[in-house]
Parts: structure tokens; sequence; C-alpha cells
């Protein structure tokens, strides 16, 4: 083993972009395939040559967590899933680099069996993230989620027994069908399994994506009617003891999903895999680059396997971009931005650079009158606190 060197630290953020079918409301980076299609297969090494790449360029010798998503992980079956986590354990050791305290995997109930769950907890997997979306029949086949509430059940029971409380389980509101009834009831049956962590989505009908197309003819809510039902089902979770930390996440003490907190506070990731992005930012010059790799396939694979060509498509984040999105990302937080974290970083406090928006929303009661945090009615109305501030921010010229 290497001796551990001194570097910089970043999360790790792994995309495995394959999918068993395609939801309407999607539009992440994924492909369908059969289960026997051979990209599965040779996938996991691809991501190990990436990941050793990555760490060799970006000089890493801290990953604090890892977050492995989709497209459907679970996918890559007990297997290649063993390879890929068994393989970047030996590259951490090989490369002198101190591990991840967290590893969240992302799974669809339907291709997490046993034998995979097994896997992923004896290979180091601390939580994992199942995609229940709703137990609702009609509610699923609407927007084509494929699997079916009852193997939902079954699974959920292994997950239980094999991860404890490590485990959560994400619900969307505001699909066609639903009402705050069976919102309800899909939020107690998800509780009944003990889920340290739940996230509460609320459907967004994205342009591009089957449900843009004709979304109203399938019987969506209409808009206050959606926002509604979000409320009851965040309501209900706080009943139970999940407390809400950020605008769609909630946890019993202790279970927040510490790799997301690093993105909430602007810190350091680096993606792997095709559709995957990265950020880093020099907090001595208060910029950023961020890059996403090249969503393609077969492009990606052909570069694992050595044909020459760029992967990486870099932008530059100026002050006033990374300030907003220090914002954008901080406030989503139920604790707000990290005040000293945004002083180091910027030279200012939050207070000098958005004084006008701060005191319109505290006057209304929207804004925390302690640390800078928006109150939990002001989540609500989070995109417009945030046109605010960035129209205030450009005003001021983010005082360059
Ligand atoms: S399973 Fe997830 S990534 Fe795949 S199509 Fe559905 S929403 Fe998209």
């Amino acid at each position: 083993m290497a001796a551990p060197k001194t570097g910089n630290t970043a999360s790790l953020y792994i995309h495995v972009p394959f999918c068993a079918g395609v939801c309407d409301y999607c539009d992440f980076y994924s492909i369908p395939v059969l289960p026997r299609d051979s990209r599965l297969h040779t996938y996991p090494e691809a991501l190990l040559r990436e990941a050793e790449v990555r760490i060799e360029e970006f000089r890493l010798s801290h990953i604090p967590t890892v977050y492995i998503g989709g497209g459907t992980p679970s996918l890559l079956g007990a297997g290649g899933m063993g390879r890929l986590l068994s393989g970047l354990w030996k590259l951490w050791k090989q490369e002198g680099i101190q591990g991840p305290g967290e590893i969240t995997l992302e799974a669809n109930p339907e291709s997490a069996d046993e034998a995979f769950l097994k896997t992923c907890r004896d290979q180091g997997i601390t939580r994992l993230s199942l995609g229940v979306q709703t137990f609702h029949e009609p509610s699923r086949r609407a927007v084509h989620r494929v699997g079916a509430g009852a193997l939902l059940q079954e699974r959920l029971g292994l997950v239980r027994d094999i991860f404890g409380r490590g485990f959560s389980g994400d619900l969307i509101t505001g699909l066609p069908g639903q009402d705050e009834e069976i919102l309800r009831r899909d939020i107690d049956r998800l509780l009944s399994y003990e889920p340290g962590h739940v996230s509460l989505y609320a459907l967004t009908v994205e342009e591009g994506t089957p449900l843009a197309a004709g979304g109203r003819e399938r019987g969506l809510p209409e808009p206050d009617r959606a926002d509604a039902l979000w409320i009851a089902g965040r309501d209900r979770l706080e009943q139970q003891g999940y407390g809400q930390y950020e605008v769609s996440n909630f946890s019993l003490p202790g279970r927040e999903a510490r790799h997301n907190i690093r993105y909430w506070r602007m810190e350091n990731w680096i993606g792997l895999g095709p559709g995957a992005s990265g950020t880093l930012i020099d907090d001595a010059r208060a910029r950023g680059r961020r890059f996403t790799v090249n969503p393609d396939v077969d492009a990606y694979s052909a570069w694992a396997r050595g044909k020459a060509g760029e992967l990486l498509f870099w932008e530059d984040l100026d002050r006033l971009t990374l300030m907003k999105e220090t914002l954008l990302m901080g406030f989503r937080y139920c604790r707000g931005p990290d005040a000293a974290l945004f002083r180091q970083r910027f030279g200012m406090d939050m207070e000098s650079g958005i004084p006008q928006t701060i005191a319109r929303w505290r006057e209304r009661g929207l804004l925390e009158t302690g640390p800078l945090a928006l109150t939990k009615a002001g989540l609500l109305f989070l995109d417009g606190f945030l046109a605010e501030a960035f129209r205030e921010l450009e005003a001021r010229g983010a005082l360059a």
C-alpha cells in the first residue's frame, strides 16, 4: 500500500446509465437495456479505469463520500456490483487514499434481490436508496414505472433485514390518480419498514419527457392540488418523526445523507460515467470548473478500451456564477448555506451580498431571524427567493 498522500478532497458520483424501461417523467441520461446486454457486463471495468485516471488527474487523497446512482445501478447485478466495489476499495488502498465513510447506492426493488443486497452490504455500501415512488398500481402504470407493488414490499422486507435502518425510500407526489389518502397509505406503508431516511419528491414535468407530451390527458393534478398533496406528505412524515432537512429530504436524527449535504454546501465532487458531472472549486480564487462526461455509453466504452479522444466537456464558473450556485444549493438545505464557508470562499458575508432580499424575506416571516435559512414556509417559495437574491447580486456586480 502506498503511503497516504496529500492532495485534494472530493466526493465521487458514479453514474450507471442503464434502465429496464423508460419512466415517462425521467430526464436523466439513461438507456433501456435487456438483462443480457453485454454493456452491463463490461461497464464496471470501464468505471474502474476512469476512476484510476481521475484519481491521478485530480490528485485525490481523500474521498469522503461516494454515491452510485443512475439509471438503475442494481441492473449490474451482484457480480457486476461486487467487481466494481471491490475494485474501488483495491484502488483506494493502492493509491493511499483515505476511503469514504459513506457509500450510497441507488437501487430499484425489482433488480435488488437477496444476493445483490448482501454483496452490497459485504462490499461496504452503508446506505441504500430505494426507488419506491408509489405502491399504488394505477399511478405506477400511468407513468410506465416498472415493477409491481407486491414485489416492492417483499424487497423492502429484505432491505430492512440486511441494512437495518440504513436505507432511504423515495416517494413521488403529484402522480396521476393520486389523492391524499393514497399518499398517506404510501407513506405509512414505507415507514412500516423503518427506513432511516425518506425523500419526498414533487413530480416535475420536464421538457422533452413523454410526460410533457400529453400530461394533462393522463390525469396529472392541477398545480395547486399537486402542491397541497406534497405539503400533506411532508406533514405526515414530520408527524411520524422524520424531520425535513432539505427541500425534498427527511430523516430520523443522524440519518441525513452526508453525500448530498456536500452538494448543498457546493464542495468538490467528481462524476464518473457517461452523463455524470463534476465540480471543482478553487476557494482561494472564488472560481470553479465543471465538467460533464460525454453522455454516450459507446464512446465511453471505447475510451475505456484505450481509444484516444476527449471524454470531458469543461465549463468555467466565474465568481458571480459560483456565488449564485452556492446560494441556490445552500438555501435548499434547512440550515441554509454555510456562512463561514461563504465568507472564506468569497471574502464577504451573505448579508453584504443580498441585504435587501434578506430584509424583505425576514419581514414576511419567510427567512429565519438567526442563521440565514428559509423557514419551513419560506422553503415552499425557494425559487422566488433565489430570483430576488440573484437580481440583487447582479445589480451589485457580486461586489467583485
Ligand atoms: S428508473 Fe429512474 S433513471 Fe430509469 S427511467 Fe425510471 S426514473 Fe429514469
